[in-house]
């Protein structure tokens, strides 16, 4: 890149500003830190033409991206498919929906890679020899693989009872994986501990400002993706709740450079009811999240109990006139298969709860019927296979006869076979 636009870390509550080091909160209230760009000179250079002469690619939206030089980790990561899905918007009673599918991206199959792609280029750039991080699963496969091929020696905490796809998608790639007896909260607890005595690289601890700046790619894409003008609903699946906060920053930050028309826009949540403290607050008319103990969902992915930006997202929802839903095990099965169904994507669980989760916010009228939206699909089905087991029948099984087959598969409307 000729310009370097990142100038900052600032405090989200008093504006204290940092240099762009490995640190996460403000010495002061203790407030996360974020990225802080020069807007006014990004203005100048940044326009739809150059962005689109650009490979495909998160890389695409580089000034907005906060390392200092080239990116150097996930170069090919994003730039997933926005799918017009006609089937599914019939399904749920819409004119106009897409399905934004990162099931596909690149290199694990997960939103995850555009997180990881920008804080292992930070890493890399701060000196870091070791990375790691505190995962529901996904977040532990693209470190495992990134770290790989940036050769990087890599460390990735996961809870004990995660999905076999999960935990293979990340031992594959030689990363040191640690499973911990306990929940997503006490292995991240036990990483700040780890990450302050040993000055590694966690992505979602100490690196986590430059980590949670990669979420906004997806709205970036969305936006370039639907012809530049932003979508009037857009339903996010929240864990800790960054990505919905970094699509509505993205989205601003779209409005602000005048790269979309500015228009009235909504970001809605969605959660497992089994885990739902942002949702639940939100639904008390509250900013106080109060953590879930003991999650219990098929939605791994989403298990955080206490988000670590459930009090933003509520303000990114409210602020946007955006509300929350969660829904049921059983909801999130069946989200699965609608979508498989109607579009042909098969989507992890998160997906599942996305989809159930919009199925109610439209029944309820949050999301009027003539209004475009778009579907966050975050995570491939492959990885959570266990949910999907016995759901979905078997295989009719016959031997390679073809009496066989048109006695026990299929029998043909006589007047109707071909000569
Ligand atoms: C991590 C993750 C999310 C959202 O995470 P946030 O912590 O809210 O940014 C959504 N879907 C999947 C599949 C994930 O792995």
């Amino acid at each position: 890149m000729d310009r370097n636009f990142f100038s900052n870390l600032k405090c989200r509550e008093c504006g204290k500003l940092y240099a762009k080091k490995a640190i996460h909160v403000c010495d002061f209230d203790f407030g996360p830190l974020e990225a802080v760009y020069d807007y006014a000179a990004i203005r100048g250079v940044l326009t739809r033409q150059l962005i689109e002469s650009r490979p495909q690619s998160m890389w695409r939206y580089r000034e907005l991206l906060p390392i200092d030089g080239a990116p150097t980790v996930g170069t090919q990561v994003g730039f997933t498919p926005l799918v017009k899905a006609d089937r599914l918007a019939k399904a749920l009673g819409l004119r106009e929906l897409y399905v934004k599918n990162d099931t596909v991206n690149y290199p694990t199959l997960s939103f995850k890679d555009r997180v990881v792609s920008v804080a292992l280029s930070r890493a890399l750039e701060l000196g870091f020899e070791v990375v790691a991080c505190a995962s529901t699963g996904n977040l532990a496969n693209s470190v495992a693989a990134n770290a790989a091929s940036a050769g990087l020696k890599s460390y990735v905490l996961i809870p004990a009872d995660l999905e076999q796809g999960k935990v293979l998608g990340s031992l594959v790639y030689g990363a040191n994986v640690i499973a911990i007896h306990g929940a997503y909260d006490q292995v991240n607890r036990l990483c700040s501990e780890i990450a302050g005595k040993y000055g590694w690289g966690f992505v979602n601890v100490n690196l986590r400002p430059y980590y949670a700046e990669g979420s906004k790619t997806m709205g970036f894409e969305i936006a370039e993706q639907l012809g530049w003008r932003l979508p009037r609903h857009t339903i996010i699946p929240m864990a800790s709740g960054s990505l919905l906060t970094k699509i509505h920053k993205a989205y601003k930050e779209f409005i602000d450079l005048g790269l979309v028309d500015k228009a009235p826009f909504s970001v809605h949540g969605a959660q497992a009811t089994g885990c739902a403290p942002i949702t639940h607050a939100l639904k008390r008319g509250t900013d106080m999240v109060k953590p879930v103990a003991k999650p219990q969902t098929i939605a791994k992915s989403l298990a955080i109990g206490t988000p670590a930006d459930g009090y933003y997202a509520i303000h990114s929802m409210n602020q946007t006139g955006g509300t929350a839903e969660d829904c049921t095990d059983e909801e999130i099965v069946e989200g699965i298969r609608l979508l498989a169904e109607c579009e042909g994507i098969f989507a992890e669980t998160a997906g599942g709860v996305t989809v159930a989760c919009a199925k109610k916010l439209v029944a309820a009228g949050h999301i009027p019927a003539d209004e475009s939206a778009v579907l966050c699909i975050t995570g491939n089905g492959l990885k959570t296979q266990e949910a999907m087991l016995n759901q979905c029948g078997a295989p009719r099984t016959i031997n390679p006869s073809l009496r066989e087959f048109e006695d026990r598969i299929y029998q043909p409307d006589q007047s109707a076979v071909a000569h």
